[in-house]
């Protein structure tokens, strides 16, 4: 079968494609709106990063005290909550009070856009990448959506310039995905990019992440509080071996005994460039396994430390960013602009609708890590929580689009937001005090 003959298997008025945060988001975003939804994912589970990427940590979704990324996002922290599968700090413990901030920077709630140190706790959740995928077929089984899992999206099936499937590359050969709008959050573009859309191929750091089992925490943190300046030394050392990572290169997990190791940080690599993936693994892994030796000899706490796994998705940042009908940028999000038809948020930035809506191509929609945003820009807009949003945006606007029978370019922003706000999402419709007025472009 080659990828022209292939049949068509299914079909849908929404076909979202990449099951990660953004496209569980958009798929049961989509449903829940009252249209037939299929969600394509090329793994055998949900998630993407934040599951087989074993990203572990929800942040970028308070601005100061006022969390600012609700709806599907909160479902989540409160499902994995109920599994024991979450841990956060209160709204009582975020600030630099010092107990606070002996407790929770191991979990990863520090606000690392915070320049000096210590850093402040913030509203951050840290999580089980199997409750991760556990809680992402829960919500999508729950909406009605129809899962194709193990389906690779290699090509598009297009009407002139309008999207209208997309061909997969399955086990049982080529086959044909149908449906009136699509939504692209494959992370990387690659629907909006194979339908012509235009795009930038951005890169920034990759990491094989991993995580160690059989770590004595208590014992790591006692050498810490008792002997801080020779923990800081070994700290140090371990860091050279890693090659590139934060200060804190391991973090606590909801799993006793695991620790969440978001490094090594590998420069250079190209996230879309099989030969590039392939030598970003192998470079992680040597690092990952000197970096045991080392551990189990000099570490406090780390002495029967083992890998219990090096993640399956390499942690891939950023590759094809969408150049569409607006470009955010840095300014965009250091200056907290807000925008007239914001329809998602992050920390205290805003998205455009029009961020999400490529230029040349109809019947498409993106959402997630590729958005339309300058590589700087997407650089610190890019988390869990941000992608999250801007899928239950895009969701929602897929299936306004379908009832209304419009161009996803032509639905009414307004109806969309108030929708959004009638299912839990904040989509930015009232800027906070800190944001700058938006303007008509
Ligand atoms: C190492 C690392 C550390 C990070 N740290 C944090 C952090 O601490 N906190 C935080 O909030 N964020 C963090 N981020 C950012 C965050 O994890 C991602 O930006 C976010 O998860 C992206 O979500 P997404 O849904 O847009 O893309 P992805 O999670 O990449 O999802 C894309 C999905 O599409 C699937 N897919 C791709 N191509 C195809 C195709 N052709 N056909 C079918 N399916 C396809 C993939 O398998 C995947 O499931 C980190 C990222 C990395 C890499």
């Amino acid at each position: 079968m080659t990828a022209d003959a292939a049949p068509v298997v299914a079909e849908s008025d929404v076909v979202v494609v990449g099951g990660g945060s953004a496209g569980v988001a958009a798929a049961v975003s989509a449903a829940r709106n009252g249209v037939s939804v299929i969600l394509v994912e090329r793994y055998g589970c949900l998630g993407g990063m934040a599951s087989g990427g074993m990203v572990l940590v929800l942040d970028d979704m308070a601005n100061g005290r006022e969390v600012t990324v609700r709806g599907l996002c909160t479902e989540y922290i409160s499902r994995l909550d109920k599994l024991g599968l979450a841990k956060y700090p209160g709204p009582d413990e975020w600030g630099a009070d010092p107990v606070s901030v002996r407790r929770w920077t191991r979990w990863g709630a520090s606000d690392f856009h915070f320049s000096g140190t210590p850093k402040p706790i913030c509203y951050s959740v840290a999580f089980d990448p199997d409750g991760w995928k556990r809680v992402s077929l829960d919500l999508v089984r729950e909406a009605g959506v129809r899962l194709r899992l193990h389906s690779w999206s290699a090509g598009v099936v297009m009407e002139a310039t309008r999207v209208t499937g997309v061909r997969c590359l399955t086990k049982a050969g080529f086959q044909e995905l149908r449906g009136q709008v699509v939504i692209d959050t494959s992370g990387d573009l690659d629907v909006a990019a194979a339908a012509g859309a235009s795009f930038v191929h951005g890169r920034y750091l990759v990491t094989t992440v991993f995580r160690l089992g059989s770590v004595d925490v208590e014992a790591a943190e006692r050498h810490w509080d008792e002997q801080p300046r020779e923990a800081a030394m070994l700290n140090r050392r371990a860091k050279l071996i890693l090659g590139g990572a934060w200060e804190n290169w391991w973090l606590r997990t909801p799993l006793p005994g695991v620790v969440w190791c978001n490094c090594p940080h590998l420069s250079g690599y190209d996230g879309i460039d099989p030969e590039s993936q392939t030598a970003a693994e192998i470079a992680g892994r040597d690092r990952i396994y000197a970096l045991v030796d080392y551990a189990r000899s000099a570490l406090p706490g780390f002495e029967r430390c083992f890998v219990v796994d090096v993640a399956p998705q390499l942690g891939v940042r950023q590759t094809r960013l969408l150049q569409g009908e607006y470009v955010v940028t840095m300014a965009d999000i250091a200056g907290r602009r807000h925008f007239v038809d914001s329809v998602a948020r992050g920390r205290d930035y805003y998205t455009p609708y029009r961020a999400l809506l490529p230029r040349e191509v109809e019947g498409l929609l993106v959402a997630g890590r590729h958005y339309s945003a300058e590589p700087q820009a997407q650089r610190v807009s890019r988390e869990i929580p941000p992608c999250m949003s801007m899928g239950e945006a895009a969701g929602a606007a897929a299936a306004l689009a379908v009832e209304q029978n419009v161009a996803v370019r032509d639905i009414d922003v307004a109806v969309l937001r108030r929708r959004l706000r009638a299912q839990g999402h904040d989509p930015g419709d009232v800027p906070s005090a800190n944001a700058s007025p938006a303007s008509e472009d």
